[in-house]
Order: structure tokens, then sequence, then C-alpha cells
């Protein structure tokens, strides 16, 4: 009886574990190392009943990467800290409202409504390379991470091609848990000014649903409700046209879903990536961190429902997309409103300054692409590294065979732009034309009456700046990998010309059109190879087809 009285004060009196950051012990001077976040999410698990840690992956390192889920009910608003680790608040402030949260000290009833999926930290990696010097433009911590992964990418760009593991664990969960908003938590780089905070919503761009309307409503009641929290909100990224030229403006647009919140977009979703201002001091940026994510969930709490239905309206929209033609990529236009942003005097032109009203470009021209009747179709030999990056995003495909009248893309010309996040991108002129091919074994189809019908058309259009054509996939297309010799050449001209009188005046034609082709000796032999059976049908033909 006793023995079981003992137990019982010891069970109850069983001290909650510490739920404090080295961010707070400090006074935000300090940040904890990665593994006092893995504790922490495990210590919250233990702390609160309905409160799980789990791991979603691995990342470069095989270091474990976790996600803090809390709740019942409700949809799931996604929170991720850290993708850039050295701006890293997102961790210590998520950690600080989440306690609070579950402690009834914040947004009141929200776990009611919604359930709450936590990354403190992306890229545990680039968390784990501390350094004083890994932010130069930012106010402390005194030290903190670094922005890429250990492989060195950048993951704010992978959430299409998706090469790194954590973003792939993290599109697992997106896939799983199917979120209704995610939230990105980031700090700014570069230039000062007296706005404390920016909230950037997406979509941006209008598009025959009311995701995009209701993104700029969410980004208007976050602003207002930041402003009542004490601080100076934006809703959008604070960064100039020119990079040193306040002057310049700033320009509002929807970007490619290279980025989180755009990604979500694609899949229409909405997102939001929070930036806060890096020459703030780290307490102060926690601080309007805090107040973000508590907007966040407060809207969420009321709204969550709502933005549920309104993202399963652009669904069933997305779906009637099927052979029309939809807008998918923006240039800003030449229409501009005056804004008034609080900007600090600079030297360069000081009077005319601070205070002064300043330009957001606002309207968008929209380039209008078609969205394929039945689907695409990757031909035999690429349809493994495509389908591998189709199912990273939950896409369906199946095999597919025969002989089937498609669209096919010939590439009339590339330009190999500089590396970019460790791909050989490549720009493309061509276009679609109608032929007849014979698939090759293993050739896949991707039905395009399944969701995310917008995402489909970003990874396998290739004029589009996501697309895994432009992120270099196929790039052994545009490799000759088979040659005539020139001596060879020289005779099969002679003979083609004999057997085809038309085909001198064509040529007579094109050298007169083309001098530097008149002058070159090499590609006026290719000007025949390339007209006789033995060119290779397949150089220059991209591996994606429509129909
Ligand atoms: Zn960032």
């Amino acid at each position: 009886m006793r023995a079981w009285l003992l137990a019982l004060a010891a069970c109850t009196a069983s001290p909650r574990p510490s739920l404090v950051t080295t961010a707070e012990t400090s006074q935000y001077l300090r940040t904890g190392t990665y593994d006092e976040a893995l504790r922490l999410c495990h210590d919250f698990a233990r702390a609160y009943p309905h409160v799980a840690c789990d791991e979603i992956g691995r990342t470069v390192e095989d270091r474990p990467l976790v996600a803090l889920r809390i709740g019942t009910r409700g949809p799931v608003i996604y929170i991720q800290a850290g993708i850039h680790a050295g701006e890293i608040e997102g961790k210590d402030a998520g950690f600080a409202f989440l306690r609070d949260l579950l402690d009834g000290k914040v947004a009141a009833g929200a776990l009611d409504a919604v359930r709450i999926v936590f990354v403190p930290v992306m890229n545990p990696d680039g968390h784990e390379r501390v350094s004083p010097n890994n932010r130069p433009n930012q106010r402390g911590p005194e030290a903190m991470g670094f922005r890429t992964n250990a492989a060195r990418l950048n993951l704010n760009r992978d959430y299409v091609k998706a090469d790194a593991p954590e973003t792939q664990a993290v599109l697992r969960v997106l896939a799983a848990d199917d979120p209704v908003l995610l939230v990105d938590l980031h700090t700014t780089d570069g230039a000062k000014f007296e706005q404390d905070i920016s909230v950037n919503t997406a979509p941006v761009a209008p598009r025959g649903d009311q995701l995009a309307a209701t993104a700029a409503a969410l980004s208007t009641q976050l602003v207002q409700r930041l402003t009542e929290l004490g601080h100076l909100p934006v809703g959008f990224y604070p960064s100039f046209i020119k990079d040193d030229d306040p002057t310049s403006g700033f320009a509002v647009s929807e970007a490619p879903p290279r980025f989180a919140h755009f990604y979500m977009g694609a899949r229409s979703r909405l997102g939001v990536l929070v930036e806060t201002h890096s020459w703030r001091t780290y307490r102060e940026r926690a601080a309007s961190t805090y107040h973000a994510l508590q907007a966040i969930v407060e809207q969420a709490t009321r709204d969550a429902a709502a933005w549920q239905r309104v993202e399963h309206d652009a669904e069933v929209a997305d779906l009637a997309l099927r052979g029309t033609s939809v807008p998918m990529v923006w240039d800003n236009g030449p229409h501009t409103r005056p804004l008034a942003f609080r900007g600090y005097a600079y030297t360069k032109q000081p009077s005319d300054i601070s205070g002064a009203d300043w330009i957001v470009y606002d309207e968008t021209k929209p380039q209008l692409w078609n969205v394929p009747r039945e689907g695409y179709i990757i031909d035999g030999g690429f349809a493994p590294v495509v389908a591998a990056v189709l199912d990273r995003h939950g896409i369906q495909h199946e095999p597919i065979r025969g002989r089937v009248a498609v669209e096919a893309f010939r590439v009339q010309h590339v330009t190999y732009p500089p590396m970019f996040e460790g791909h050989a991108r490549v720009e493309l002129q061509g276009a679609w034309a109608p032929e007849t091919r014979e698939l090759d074994r293993g050739a896949i189809r991707v039905p395009i009456d399944q969701p995310h019908v917008r995402l489909i058309v970003q990874l396998l259009d290739p004029a589009l700046p996501d697309s895994l054509a432009q992120w270099g996939l196929f790039d052994t297309v545009f490799e000759r990998k088979e040659y005539m010799e020139s001596y060879v050449t020289e005779a099969v001209a002679r003979e083609m010309l004999a057997k085809d009188p038309a085909l001198r005046a064509t040529f007579d034609a094109a050298l007169a059109a083309d001098p530097a082709l008149a002058k070159d000796p090499a590609r006026r032999l290719e000007w025949f190879y390339r007209r006789h059976p033995a060119w290779d049908e397949r150089q220059d033909l991209l591996p994606v087809y429509r129909r």
C-alpha cells in the first residue's frame, strides 16, 4: 500500500522535462546545438498528450530529421525552420511558441481546429557547421549554422528537382499529411530598413480559382495582426529590384516552385514565407517570428476549414485544365503603385529616402502554357530518372508500350547558363510538333487526370524554369554520340545531290541565309549528315512527349 502510494507520488511528481531553449537561458545571445533540438522534440512528446516526435528521414551526414506532431483533429499546418540553417530563430521561436500553445497561453482553441507539424531544423548538417561568421549581414546569435546542406545544396531551391534527402523527407510529409498551409521561417539577407518582418503568401498570380485571393487575404490579415502585436510588417519580400538602389522599388511576383512556399501553390495549396529582418537582434527576430506563428495559428484556427474548401475547389478546377492553356510564368508588368516604406537614410540620397513613398510592382503578365489532354510520356531510357522524381512528389505514372501519336519537342538551340545548384542547367529553344513514336521498353505515361496538374506541367514541360529538362536531366540528348567521317560525308553529300535535284537549291538557300554556315566546312558537311538516314534522330529530341 505504502509502496503503491510512493510509486504514484513519484509518477505524478515527476517533473516535466525542461522545454527551455539555450536561446532563452542565454537571453537570446546563443542558439542550442542540433542535439538540443532533438532532445526538445522528444521531451515535448513526453511532456504533453497528443504530441509525437517522429523521425521523417536522414540527412546527407546521416543525422535524424525530426518533426514534432501536435494535435489530433483538423487540417495540418506544416511549419519548417532552419532550411537555411544560419537563419535559425524559427527553431527557437517555434519551440517557445509551441510550448506556450500547449500550455494554453497563446492562440486559444487552436488545437481544437488544427494539427501542427513542426520541423525545427530542416537542414541539420548545415546547422552543425557552426561559425560566428556564417551570416555577415545578420545580428546574432553569437554563432550559427551554414546556409546549405552537407552536399552544398540550397534546400530552398530544391523543392521540384528534390535532389537532397532532406527535401525528399519533407516531400514525404507533405504528401502524407497534405497540409493546408506550409510556413517557411527565414531571415532576410540584404538591405537595411525599419520594417522588422515580412510575410509572403503564395500563390501570388491569379489563376482562375480562389487560391491567390485567399493567399492575398491571409497576407493582409497577418500584416494587420502583426501590427497589433507591435511590429512593422510588410506583405512582400523587401529586396530591391536593383540591389543597391532603394529607389528602384520592390517587385512582387510569382516565383518558380523550387521555393517551398511557391511549391505549395503548384500543389494548389497555400504557402507563406516569413522573413525577419537580419539587422534586428536575435531576440527581436525571435519575438517577431513567435508573433508571426501566433498570427498564423490564430488565423488558421478561424479559417483552416475554409482554406481546405478553397484548396479542394482549386484541385477540381485543376482537373478541368486538361487540353487548355494556363498561365504558368509571370513577368512584372509596367504598372506600379506607391507604397509607404520605412527605410533608413542611406548615404547616396539621404534626404530622399526616410519615410518616402516607394514603389511596388504589382501587375503581372502571364505567359500561357498548354496543358496536355491526356498527359506526358517519358521514353524508355529516361523513364527511371524521371519516375524517381515523380515518386518523390507522389505523382502517379504507369508503363506504356507500342506505337503512339504524340507531340514531341525537338530542340533547335541549347545554351548553358552558369552552373546552379550542382546542375548544368539548360535554356532551350524548340517547339512541339506531331510525331509518331515507337516507344522504348520501360517508357512511362504520366496521366494528367490526377491531383497536382500544375506541378506535373512544371516538372515536364521543357519550357518551364523548373522543368527536369531545364534542370539538365536530359543533357545527354544534346551531345553528339555517333559520327560520319568527313571523307564519307563528302561522298554521301554528292550522292544525295545527285538523287534529289531540289536539294541543291535548298543547300544554296541555307548558305545564303547563314554566312557562318557558308564559311564553316564542318557545318557544311553536317548539313548533309543531318539529312541522311545515318543521322541519330534522337539527338536534340527530348524524351518527354505529350498528347
Ligand atoms: Zn533564408
